[in-house]
């Protein structure tokens, strides 16, 4: 298994908190810290390891094409090279937070067109999207509320609505019992406590039915504009692999990512980390050997780091896929998903 350069020094910070036991510290072997003792040769071997993902990202290749390359062959692959030498020692919180940044930065240039990948027009929308995507699919969701909008646009309308027939119209996302009574409960509060708007506090959001601090972040960051991190199952697996934290806990998550970046940051990250993880950074099998911030991730060689192999596991548009969005963003550079039931879903 090929190693980072910043992996075995992550891990030095692991063991200093502990952390011996991690599965990534595990992994090290002597011949990876071995690999890592110049600069010379981790400049060119991250410089190739780069080049080798962008030219396996095919349709990825896009951004990242001479991002990860120059990135190799210039500053970033260097100071991965220097960190490379000091192996063994921990990485400081300093370090830790400029290479943070710096991945934050990559990714912005891999993923310029990030967005919420629920399909909504209004805060309501996304609202109501946010709550019916709890153990579904965004696109199942998307599939989903084009119906159920049209029959039920406002708040005062879901209010009003026939349980039986919105547990209908919802039943494709899952658990629509549940669903519905917590569609048909956050209405009637929008209707009855705050005049059939959805307000813009975190405090007031989570106290409408099925609405937690995630869907709450969620509605704040993209339907109003104020910062938030939203941790989910894919921003809290790559921030641990990427050694940001080392929490379990969604909120003790949030509290440490929101410590390391500018709030102005905050809902643009959260959007850059989840596409990463769901194109690229694929919770069993991640696609190292097409990832652009390799030379940045402690976890590089978790996944497949043959550079073909890995290109065929990139997803959506970098795999030449359609995304997950029935209406996406006019700068997404993939295709929209199909509706339900046209059978290209
Ligand atoms: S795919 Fe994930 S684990 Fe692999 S190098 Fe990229 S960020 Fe790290």
């Amino acid at each position: 298994m090929s190693k980072s350069p910043v992996r075995a020094q992550a891990e030095g910070a692991g063991r200093v908190s502990g952390e011996e036991n991690s599965a990534v510290g595990e992994q090290v072997s002597p011949k990876s810290i071995k690999g890592a003792k110049t600069d010379k040769s981790m400049k060119a071997s991250k410089a190739g390891k780069a080049a080798k993902a962008v030219k396996a990202a095919g349709a990825a290749e896009a951004v990242e094409a001479g991002k990860a390359v120059k990135t190799a062959r210039t500053g970033e692959g260097g100071e991965a090279a220097k960190q490379a030498q000091r192996a063994g020692k921990p990485e400081s919180r300093l370090a830790m937070v400029r290479r943070a940044r710096k991945i934050n930065r990559e990714l912005a240039e891999v993923y310029p067109y990030a967005h919420p990948e629920l399909d909504f027009r209004n805060p309501f929308e996304l609202l109501v999207a946010t709550v019916l995507s709890a153990q579904t699919t965004d696109l199942r969701v998307n599939q989903t509320t084009p119906a159920l909008f049209a029959k039920y646009p406002t708040p005062e309308d879901m209010a009003a609505a026939v349980p039986e027939e919105l547990e209908q119209i919802i039943r494709p996302t899952g658990f629509f019992r549940a669903k519905a009574k917590s569609l048909l409960g956050l209405s009637a509060a929008l209707r009855d406590d705050f005049g059939g708007r959805v307000p813009g506090r975190l405090e007031d959001l989570v106290r409408l039915p099925g609405v937690g601090r995630k869907t709450a972040n969620v509605v704040l960051g993209n339907a109003f504009g104020v910062p938030g991190i939203t941790v989910d199952t894919h921003f809290g697996r790559l921030v641990r692999r990427w050694k940001w934290t080392e929490q379990e806990d969604p909120e003790k998550v949030e509290a440490e990512i929101c410590a390391i970046f500018p709030k102005s940051e905050w809902t643009m990250l959260s959007h850059r980390v989840v596409f990463h993880g769901r194109r690229i950074c694929h919770s069993r099998k991640p696609a190292c050997g097409a990832c652009p911030i390799a030379p940045l991730c402690p976890a590089y060689g978790e996944g497949e780091t043959d550079p073909e192999k890995a290109r065929k596991l990139l997803k959506y548009e970098m795999g030449g896929y359609p995304g997950q969005r029935l209406a996406p963003p006019p700068d997404y550079p993939g295709r929209p998903a199909a509706p339900l039931g046209t059978g290209d879903e």
